[in-house]
């Protein structure tokens, strides 16, 4: 790995040199100042500025600078919109950082064959936008929807709020152009769902930068529905909510979308965007899409209000005009910029849990609230049984942010233990690499570092991400090192 030492020795003129021969000077930012906008990503409570940044436009010009990343032994990390939560595109010292901002070409729209190829850097929303016209859309949909890449959402496989009945980004993603980690140019996957060979492209979605840049996408559209609804059921326990979420999905029912709020969320929100369309005095509410044919979706709505109503909703209302069915989901995408709101800082964790432990793990996070002393904001994809618990701290006080992590950690844990996951959709990065652990044995472990080496012989692409190292992570982290490195003589 490169240390901040190896990088104040390096000698950056030859390299910026051949950079600016291959982007031009205005695609090679060096000036510090410039490069504190690249320093951190939505981890905000962690930095690094970069040695230098690029901005290529092409395939070619990443393969380029790969080559010379290469060449000097540079480590390089992509960078998106620098959305990501869990410290993707955090830099390391002494590293050159891709950025694909200036890569935001939809490049193909094919709507007879459902399919769009763009350029990384083109926004998620984008590709909506370009074919709603025609009717059909791009399923993924994060709450950052807005802002984020695709390039960023192929890397952590990012997931939203109508991932529940479509599937999150690997499932849109048909093909990919890559420049891997020394420079090569490859397609991965193709232009149909299903290809012969290795599922690359399977592996490539979610590798978080560490097997190479990923600069062509292929993804599939799909038709919008008929007929949607979108219920809001307001509960007076977070327990019930927990179980109508439970009571719909095992009832048959898939909806478009579930999603749940806490009353902490409810009024950050409705304090932020003075929508007035939450309940701002429910303990919790449930938005549920649900979409389809008009008959399935006259038969499913009925159903879904039945089914809150059994579990003690209040009352459910239901929005079918789309001005409204957006505000309703308006509010919930805001929901981590309102938090902002609730205290100078928040910490969001992103776990998995089985949808029948929703009741107790939501229990358990709010006696870790009391334990601690921090408030604790529930929004989250409860269909998935994807967690957002947003913790409330204040940075400039001495010491929090390492308490908030402990908490943050033992969360990570309460999702292990019910059978769970350490992560839904942000991705491990820099954040939650501590815990692979506690999740997988030191077999499965190694296993994933084969297919890294395979992909990052030299470690250069997106280096001290998602494995633990020695160290960062203690003991655990220094055994399972050990044991790769003996095994990279093998290799
Ligand atoms: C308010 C808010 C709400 C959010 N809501 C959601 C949500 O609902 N669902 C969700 O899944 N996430 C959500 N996120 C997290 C984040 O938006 C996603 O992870 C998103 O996919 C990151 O995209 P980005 O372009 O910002 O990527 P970046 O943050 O720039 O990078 C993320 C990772 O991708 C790698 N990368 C970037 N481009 C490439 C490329 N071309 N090739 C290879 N690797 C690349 C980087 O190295 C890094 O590891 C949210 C974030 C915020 C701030």
């Amino acid at each position: 790995m490169l240390t901040q030492e190896k990088s104040q020795k390096r000698n950056w003129k030859p390299i910026i040199k051949e950079l600016e021969a291959v982007l031009g000077k205005k695609g090679v930012i060096k000036r510090r100042e410039e490069l504190i906008t690249y320093e951190c990503d939505g981890l905000a409570a962690y930095r690094q500025r970069p040695d230098i940044a690029v901005l290529p436009k092409t395939t070619e010009q990443v393969a380029e600078v790969v080559k010379i990343c290469n060449k000097y032994s540079v480590a390089f990390i992509a960078r998106g919109s620098g959305t990501g939560l869990s410290g993707g595109a955090l830099p390391i010292a002494g590293c050159v950082l891709i950025v694909t901002s200036l890569m935001r070409q939809i490049l193909n729209i094919d709507l007879d064959n459902q399919r769009v190829v763009v350029q990384p850097g083109v926004i998620n929303n984008w590709v909506t936008q370009t074919v709603s016209g025609a009717g059909f859309y791009y399923a993924p949909d994060p709450s950052s929807q807005i802002i984020c890449s695709i390039g960023g959402n192929v890397a952590e496989n990012s997931g939203g709020v109508h991932c529940l009945k479509y599937g999150v980004t690997t499932n849109h993603v048909l093909g990919l152009k890559v420049v891997t980690a020394n420079g090569d140019i490859v397609d991965l996957g193709g232009q149909v769902q299903e290809m012969p060979g290795y599922d690359l492209t399977g592996i490539f979605v979610g590798s978080e930068g560490t097997l190479g840049i990923a600069t062509e996408i292929t993804l599939r559209i799909l038709k919008s529905a008929e007929s949607i609804c979108v219920l809001l059921a307001d509960f007076s326990s977070v327990e019930a909510a927990g179980a109508a979420v439970s009571d719909i999905i095992s009832s048959g029912i898939i909806p478009g979308g579930m999603e749940m709020m806490d009353n902490m969320s409810i009024n950050a929100v409705e304090d932020v965007t003075a929508m007035n369309c939450y309940p701002r005095d429910a303990v919790a509410i449930l938005l549920v899409e649900i979409d389809g044919l008009d008959v399935e979706v006259t038969t499913n709505k009925q159903r879904v209000i039945d089914i809150c109503k059994q579990n003690g909703a209040r009352n459910v209302t239901s929005a079918t005009d789309p001005k409204m069915r957006l505000k309703l989901w308006k509010g919930r995408k805001a929901a981590f910029a309102a938090a902002g709101h609730l205290s100078p800082d928040y910490y969001v964790q992103d776990g998995v849990i089985p949808r029948t432990q929703l009741p107790y793990v939501l229990q358990e996070i709010e006696a870790l609230s009391d334990k601690y002393g921090y408030k604790i904001a529930n929004v989250f994809h409860a269909g998935d049984g994807n967690l957002h618990p947003l913790i409330l701290f204040d940075n400039s006080i001495p010491g929090e942010l390492e308490k908030v992590e402990e908490v943050g950690g033992e969360i990570l844990k309460l999702c292990v233990k019910v059978g769970g996951s350490i992560s839904g959709e942000h991705g491990i990065g820099a954040d939650k690499k501590c815990y692979m652990p506690d999740m997988f044995s030191d077999a499965d472990l190694e296993t994933m570092q084969w297919i890294k080496l395979v992909f990052n012989r030299k470690g250069l692409a997106n280096p001290e991400k998602i494995f633990p190292t020695p160290r960062t992570c203690g003991e655990a982290a220094r055994a399972m090192n050990q044991k790769k490195f003996e095994n990279v003589d093998r290799f």
